[in-house]
């Protein structure tokens, strides 16, 4: 069914898994157990990203539906409306990003750097709106506005977590299980950040229709609280499922969101997503941004520390590398704590 669906090749193929030896070593010494990383981060268009598997089923959705504009929204940062103006550009659409500012950062590198900058360069036109503004009910209005001027606009939340971009990770689990056959491997665990749900959602619904364990996948909430994180996860995820098999179902605990990576909220750095970003870099060259990946890599790194994650697992790394650029002042000097790494960007801000 998925073959059914139009879909914009945005990725050039499957996106490979390498196994990281030495953080395997750095983390449990002679315990080691396998960690392998999927590069979700290494794809060729707009500088790459998990949004990316979504918009091939979007962009070719609004496509099919005649549409010449793509309207999304987002956090000011948000990687997926960078990767929209990137992939809109591709398809000769028109693209426009409703960005509300989520984050109490008024900072020069928060607001203009980072994907901020890209998006200008992928020629969106950007709508800076308030934290507090219902972005979707202004992308709708906005849409309006276009058909009044004859324009025909695709609309999609945040995150592009429909149930039609929730596909693009729902066909990223086909390719994990044809890469573990080909490897000769099963993942116990395969690790994710969780923002807007889709990533989650999607590839529960893949390996549940492909009658595999949708509980390998585990999500760190970045974004919601944990149990508003996991209803909407479930949701989606059934939603999806839907559109895969209508026969299928998905129970409660099929969906396992976990907590304690957040912190103070969405965006907010914390101490243990510092040291992850910099372990990582450190110990194998290879990038994690200060949002999503560094938060969620935070807990599988306490889960391989305490052994409680024995067998191999797999951290699908997402992308969103445009985002440290937006991190600078938390990143300024190692050796303050991220509290003060806080204040302190946002003692930038008031300069
Ligand atoms: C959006 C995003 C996520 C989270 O994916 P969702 O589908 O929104 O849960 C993870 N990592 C990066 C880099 C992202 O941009």
């Amino acid at each position: 069914m998925l073959e059914d669906r139009p879909r914009l090749a945005l990725l050039s193929g499957p996106t490979p898994i390498e196994r990281l030896a030495r953080l395997e070593r750095i983390l449990a010494g002679d315990t080691a157990r396998p960690l392998f990383v999927k590069r979700d981060d290494v794809m060729g268009v707009g500088g790459g990203g998990n949004k990316l598997r979504k918009l091939e089923f979007l962009i070719a959705d609004a496509q099919a539906q005649g549409c010449d504009t793509f309207v999304t929204t987002g956090g000011r940062q948000s990687n997926h409306a960078r990767l929209s103006a990137a992939a809109s550009a591709r398809a000769g659409l028109a693209c426009e990003l409703v960005l509300a500012d989520m984050v109490d950062r008024d900072d020069e590198s928060y607001r203009r750097n980072g994907n901020v900058l890209l998006d200008g360069l992928f020629g969106a036109r950007l709508h800076h709106v308030s934290g507090d503004t219902d972005t979707l009910a202004f992308a709708r209005a906005r849409a309006e506005q276009l058909r009044a001027e004859g324009r025909k606009a695709y609309v999609v939340g945040a995150g592009g977590s429909s149930p039609i971009g929730c596909l693009g990770y729902a066909a990223c689990a086909h390719e994990i299980l044809a890469q573990e056959a080909a490897l000769g491997l099963r993942f116990e665990r395969i690790v994710i950040p969780n923002g807007s749900a889709g990533t989650h959602a999607g590839l529960a619904a893949g390996f549940a229709a492909a009658g595999d364990d949708p509980r390998r996948v585990q999500s760190y909430t970045v974004l919601a609280p944990l149990a508003q994180a996991q209803a909407a996860t479930r949701d989606l995820a059934r939603e999806t499922l839907k559109l895969l098999d209508p026969e299928a179902a998905l129970a409660d605990d099929d969906i396992v969101v976990l907590g304690g990576q957040r912190g103070e909220g969405y965006g907010i750095p914390t101490a243990a997503m510092l040291e992850a970003v910099r372990l990582v870099a450190r110990a194998e060259g290879l990038l994690l941004d200060p949002v999503y990946g560094g938060k969620a890599f935070a807990g599988l790194i306490a889960a391989i520390r305490s052994a409680e994650a024995s067998g191999p697992s797999l951290f699908v790394m997402t992308g969103g590398v445009p985002g440290l650029f937006a991190y600078e002042p938390a990143f300024r000097d190692e050796d303050r704590s991220p509290r003060q790494a806080v204040s302190a960007s946002r003692d930038a801000a008031s300069q």
